[in-house]
């Protein structure tokens, strides 16, 4: 049986080596919920994380459909042909719950996934609340260690996971449709206020006019919104991820957003406060883990589940109690 976990001296070494298959097992290692890995993880992030931090971090989201893994791949294309050497996190929501998963298509991102200047790795999106952020932000982060210097993180525009995807990143870029209405594309109000790029993908062949006529009525739309604390305002682009039209432009908004952010300040001031929250957040989920570990709480939650199924009790009350009974147990312990 092959080796699970390496020691922690060849973990470093090796993602400071930029050595990918060390990579790959670090994720693995981060994302594994046995207790021993998560201490020998911790010790790993400790180390490697002083040599992170020095890349480009952009979110890609959209729903299922518009273009997201064909557009990441010629972008990304784009990027390790200027030199960059880019990492692809991929978070799949359905990794979880069904073995068929998108990602687990192989024909996604085949070229860029080829490509040794890319990387590309799946991320599931963790049973545990905040699993989005803990495991994939500890990815990324020992991605930039391995020396990846644009980190391009894409979720399925549907739900929680943009939350947790735009405080780990320093761009937000939601690829849309034209002529498919917000409601049909899912995309909650929220979502658009928390983008700094509205791209309308597929603007090809018959689609070219439509996607323009999108550009303008967003850009309208967007112009009823305040600008950004930063002072940016998102920006409204067309493209086609398989023609490959409309990238170049891309990257270049991206580069100059971040001379902008850097020059006033709020590229390394996001990143501060991304850092804090990510604390706040892990503490979150330690409690939460920890509870829910506890052998005494498993069992009194089997316990009260069925009154709590019929109303009889109300589940605030019980949940205090819980909670008080397992810091009454840690008390004693
Ligand atoms: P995802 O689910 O968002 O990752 O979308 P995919 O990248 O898998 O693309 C979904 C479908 O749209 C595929 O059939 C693609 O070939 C097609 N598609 C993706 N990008 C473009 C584009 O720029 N133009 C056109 N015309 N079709 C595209």
């Amino acid at each position: 049986m092959k080796k699970n976990r390496l020691s922690e001296e060849e973990y470093v070494n090796g993602i400071l080596h930029g050595d990918r298959v060390t990579l790959s097992r670090a994720i693995t290692l981060v994302e594994s919920s046995l207790p021993s890995d998560q201490q020998l993880a911790e010790k790993v992030m400790e180390r490697v994380l002083p040599f992170s931090g020095k890349s480009i971090r952009i979110g890609v989201t959209g729903v299922p459909g518009v273009g997201k893994s064909t557009f990441i791949e010629s972008f990304g294309k784009l990027l390790v042909e200027k030199g960059f050497k880019l990492a692809v996190l991929a978070i799949d929501p359905s990794s979880q719950k069904s073995q068929g998963s998108i990602l687990g298509d192989k024909t996604r991102m085949e070229n860029l996934a080829s490509d040794k200047r890319a990387y590309i790795r799946p991320s599931p999106a963790g049973a545990a609340l905040g699993g989005v952020s803990a495991k994939t932000r500890e990815a990324m982060l020992l991605c930039e260690a391995a020396g990846f210097n644009v980190i391009l993180i894409e979720t399925v525009g549907v739900g929680q996971s943009e939350i947790a995807v735009k405080g780990m990143v320093d761009f937000f870029l939601l690829l849309m449709l034209a002529g498919a209405g917000d409601e049909l594309q899912g995309i909650k109000k929220g979502i658009i206020e928390m983008c700094d790029a509205l791209v309308i993908n597929k603007a090809d062949q018959e689609n070219v006019e439509a996607a323009k006529r999108a550009k303008k009525e967003y850009s309208n739309a967007l112009h009823l919104f305040q600008a950004k604390e930063n002072g940016w305002f998102p920006k409204v682009m067309i493209c086609s991820g398989l023609m490959n039209i409309g990238l170049e432009e891309i990257w270049e908004m991206i580069e100059q957003y971040v001379l902008k952010m850097k020059d006033n300040g709020f590229f390394e001031r996001n990143r501060q406060e991304q850092r804090i929250n990510w604390m706040h957040e892990h503490i979150r989920f330690l409690l939460e883990s920890k509870i829910y570990q506890s052998e005494t709480i498993k069992k009194k939650i089997q316990d009260i589940l069925p009154e709590i199924k019929n109303g009889n009790y109300s589940a605030i009350a019980k949940a205090r109690e819980l909670v008080d009974l397992f810091l009454q147990k840690q008390k004693g312990e």
